[in-house]
């Protein structure tokens, strides 16, 4: 049976050919193989439906954040290369093998566990050395990596199909912190070259180093939310023609006449001054729309901008459209365009308070998602 979420009037609809757009783009941009980041349910675009997506437009490989994500892909039928980015507990080694999903080691500790795993099954693991150049996240500091790098030129269990750094500062292009990663990340690299073993595909680059860095691209880029057509922060710019593929839709469920005086919502946080046409969207925080966008967001309704008005509730939510018309029924953007006005995921993030990346990762199972194309 067909899940009963999936009739709601609020909905996300992700546009596909935004999204084969976005990946040309950056493609055109790095002339390297792309890595897609689909972690965190494809930053809120839907794992599975993106990834089947983006390997059809022939992306060159997949990354995710954990195990389980990289099993549901699996399980999904995707055949693309996948790299598992976040750290690894070494009781998981198997079943990383098993999917046939590219490990991040990011430890000397980490390579023994991954070898015995293989060696216990009679196949060899594919990994990725996790080097840390100053996120102080996870992976070996750059500065103390030789041993590390020798340890795994040498393994017989472990196929070294890349090594990589993530960017902390990238998305500003100001900042002079990404130089100095990709400084240290290459003095790294270089000793592959000291003692006489392939160097594996090197991988630097988010979305910022796309957008900002082209020194950062080596042999193959990482970018996320750029591949949804949003920017990582305000500090970006736009130096990939990209377009947002996520917009967020529901339509008016109640109007009426407001007082002038009278509070609307939780907390009476807000009140009108003179009397006022206000609608109610059948939407909330426990959606994931946030709670920080209380008598702060914007919506579309007839192709004019209106203000959200009194707290976000969990399920619902009010604005103020003066003396504007609308109907029950009326189509509500919460994110996106209609009748050429717009309100993008930059906007809603800044009046939050929030980055991007929360917003859009924050809508949740509660909103059916749609896949169009042209
Ligand atoms: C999330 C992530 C990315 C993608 O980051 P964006 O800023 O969304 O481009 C790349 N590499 C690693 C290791 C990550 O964790």
């Amino acid at each position: 049976m067909q899940d009963p979420i999936d009739q709601r009037p609020s909905r996300i609809v992700v546009d596909l050919d935004r999204l084969s757009h976005n990946l040309r783009g950056i493609r055109e941009r790095v002339g390297v193989p792309v890595m897609g980041i689909v972690k965190a349910n494809a930053y809120g675009h839907g794992l599975v439906a993106v990834a089947r997506h983006l390997q059809a437009q022939g992306v060159d490989q997949l990354g995710v954040a954990f195990l389980e994500e990289g099993m549901k892909l699996r399980q999904h039928g995707i055949a693309l290369p996948i790299l598992v980015m976040g750290g690894i507990f070494g009781p998981q080694a198997a079943q990383f093998i098993e999917h046939d999903l590219e490990i991040t080691v990011s430890s000397l500790a980490k390579l023994r566990q991954v070898e015995a795993a293989a060696e216990a099954l009679g196949r060899k693991a594919v990994i990725h050395l996790k080097i840390d150049t100053g996120m102080e996240r996870i992976g070996v500091h750059s500065y103390s990596a030789g041993p590390f790098i020798e340890a795994a030129a040498a393994s017989r269990w472990c196929v070294l199909k890349g090594v990589y750094s993530h960017l902390a500062c990238a998305d500003d292009p100001d900042s002079p912190m990404t130089a100095q990663q990709l400084e240290r990340f290459l003095d790294a690299c270089a000793h592959f070259e000291r003692i006489g073993a392939p160097m594996p595909l090197r991988h630097l680059a988010n979305s910022g180093g796309v957008l900002h860095f082209p020194d950062t691209y080596l042999d193959m880029v990482r970018p996320g939310i750029l591949l949804y057509g949003v920017l990582p922060d305000p500090a970006s710019r736009a130096t990939v023609d990209t377009r947002a593929a996520l917009s967020l839709r529901s339509q008016v469920i109640y109007f009426k006449v407001v007082r002038a005086g009278n509070p609307v919502s939780y907390g009476a946080t807000w009140a009108p001054q003179r009397d006022t046409r206000v609608v109610t969207v059948p939407i909330g925080y426990g959606d994931g729309y946030p709670r920080g966008l209380s008598s702060r967001g914007r919506v579309l309704i007839r192709g004019q901008a209106y203000p959200v008005v009194g707290r976000v509730c969990m399920d619902q939510f009010m604005v103020d459209i003066g003396s504007g018309s609308a109907w029950n029924e009326d189509e509500v953007v919460l994110i996106g365009e209609q009748d050429g006005a717009a309100v993008s995921v930059e906007s809603l993030a800044r009046a939050a308070g929030m980055s991007a990346y929360e917003i859009l990762v924050g809508l949740n199972e509660r909103i059916p998602r749609q896949y169009v194309a042209a």
